[in-house]
């Protein structure tokens, strides 16, 4: 609680009490000091707080002060005709109308989209569709009072009954708001919103209900510091920043919800004070209807639209994330992730199938001479050049060859057979002996790999991780039986 600005606020509507007890007779005159400061220290409140909040939801604020000057601007007026023109009677539809306006600002802000960037034709439905919903009041309220202010009793009760709905729908639209705010800041925006639509509806109902009629009879206004109380309030819970402390995050799929609908909240506007036009001017009233309809549905799509594209993005990046995560940088090549992945698929395939599928690990000898010699990048680059070279080896779209670690490779051929896998062994061989890369280490004096190689068994009997330990195996007998070779892991007679 702002208990400083609070007790301000009071001392500021107990002040006008005073003056008013002071001078009866002037009740109205020695108000207008206090009826106009108060909304002007709420407007220059909201502005206050869209500048110290780095203009975070800054349309909000900048709403809620021109709602708050628009009220300022009503007793400007009001004070005017009074004092200059001494005349109780000046255009009270006028000043209605301004009053009335003050809410097409607050549910423009409450109908707004939730931090996001808008597109421009978003905007541009919103402000149609804001600008038919003062038009709506204009209308209506003129059509019940006219210019001056000549309204029966009857057409009186139905003005403030559509005050009374106002204020109503601009505070339920504000809690909604204000319950499913996202983050500090919009709840922060909308509290003072709520506060200032609820009170203003509470303070509304109180003065156009039980006050008013009495005060107008009796000519004296003892209780006009109530119209203040909305904007003081305002005022107090906005000037400081740290009052709605405590954010809890609201559950998701009521956010979710106040989300998808809070456009829904301009539309329906438009569309009740055309509702309440109608009986007046029927083709304008259809006019605003159609309005309503189609900003709704405008915004809908293009809501829609721009949600579709956040999901194609979204996809695309997944797919690249996807990638990424299965491909080894430094060759290009499908790293270990990849490799297991595939192994366990074409192994289950193979024993669907009936097909054999061939294994080839593949293990640069004594590659640790280059990089002893050359350096890491040159070993690098060595690697890339070895997979590059591997790659043309593949035959078949299944093939696949993987960075299995370090220096090593493997390789898995689909349906493959023994002498298919040999003949791909002595492939390799020849490619990578073809690049002629300088290591005295080995017996030419060149680079050259030795493979172990395994078959899947026919019965299935095995797992994946068998048909690589037992291709494991054969390339360390390739290791130990003096590099540059292809060995051959055994195979059960049955499936030999
Ligand atoms: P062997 O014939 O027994 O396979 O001898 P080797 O030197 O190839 O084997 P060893 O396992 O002793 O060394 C492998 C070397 O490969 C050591 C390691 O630093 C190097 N290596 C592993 N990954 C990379 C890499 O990404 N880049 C570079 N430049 N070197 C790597
Ligand atoms: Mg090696
Ligand atoms: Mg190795």
């Amino acid at each position: 609680m702002p208990k400083t600005e609070l007790t301000l606020a009071g001392a500021f509507l107990a002040l006008h009490a005073v003056v008013i007890a002071m001078f009866p007779q002037h009740a109205m005159m020695v108000s207008y000091p206090f009826l106009i400061a108060a909304p002007l220290l709420a407007t220059a409140t909201m502005l206050r707080r869209c500048f110290i909040d780095g203009f975070a939801l800054y349309k909000g604020w900048i709403l809620a002060a021109i709602s708050m000057l628009l009220w300022t601007l009503g007793m400007l007026m009001s004070a005017g005709a009074e004092l200059l023109l001494d005349t109780h009677n000046l255009t009270p539809a006028v000043i209605m109308l301004v009053y009335i306006q003050y809410g097409v600002p607050i549910t423009y802000a409450a109908s707004g989209a939730h931090e996001e960037r808008e597109s421009v034709i978003v905007r541009i439905t919103d402000a149609v569709m804001a600008m038919t919903l003062g038009g709506m009041f204009y209308l209506y309220t003129f059509s019940l009072a006219s210019l001056h202010g000549q309204t029966d009793a009857h057409n009186a009760q139905r003005v403030v009954l559509m005050f009374d709905l106002e204020n109503l729908f601009l505070a339920v639209c504000c809690t909604i708001r204000y319950l499913a705010a996202e983050s500090y800041q919009a709840r922060r925006m909308f509290g003072v919103l709520t506060i200032y639509t609820v009170s203003y509806l509470v303070a509304a109902l109180y003065y156009n209900h039980v006050l008013a009629l009495d005060e107008a009879h009796a000519g004296s206004y003892p209780a006009l510091w109530v119209i203040e109380i909305p904007f003081l309030l305002a005022a107090a819970f906005g000037w400081r920043g740290a009052v709605f402390t405590g954010f809890t995050s609201p559950r998701l799929q009521w956010i979710r919800i106040v989300r998808s609908g809070s456009p829904l909240m301009l539309a329906l506007a438009v569309l009740l004070t055309s509702l309440l036009v109608l009986q007046i001017h029927f083709y304008v009233a259809v006019a605003g209807i159609v309005i309503a309809l189609i900003g709704y549905g405008l915004r809908s799509t293009l809501t829609q639209a721009r949600h579709i594209e956040m999901e194609d993005a979204l996809r695309h990046d997944r797919d690249e994330l996807e990638d990424m995560a299965l491909e080894d940088s430094l060759t290009q090549t499908p790293n270990r992730r990849a490799f297991d992945l595939a192994l366990h698929r074409e192994y289950a395939r193979a024993v669907r199938t009936g097909q054999p599928v061939a294994l080839l690990m593949i293990d640069i000898d004594h590659f640790k001479w280059i990089n002893d010699r050359y350096g890491h990048l040159t070993g690098d680059h060595c690697l890339r050049t070895i997979a590059t070279e591997l790659r043309k080896v593949l035959r078949r779209p299944t093939d696949l060859l993987a960075r299995f670690g370090g220096e090593e490779f493997s390789l898995l051929l689909p349906d493959t057979d023994l002498p298919g896998a040999q003949a791909i062994a002595a492939l390799v061989n020849a490619a990578v002996r073809k690049l002629a890369i300088a290591n005295p280490d080995n017996l030419d004096g060149i680079v050259t790999v030795s493979i172990g190689v395994a078959i899947s068994l026919k019965n299935g009997e095995e797992t994946p991780i068998d048909l690589l330990m037992r291709a494991d195996k054969a390339l360390y007998q390739a290791k130990h039986n003096g590099r540059d070779r292809v060995e051959y892991a055994d195979m059960p007679e049955a499936n030999a």
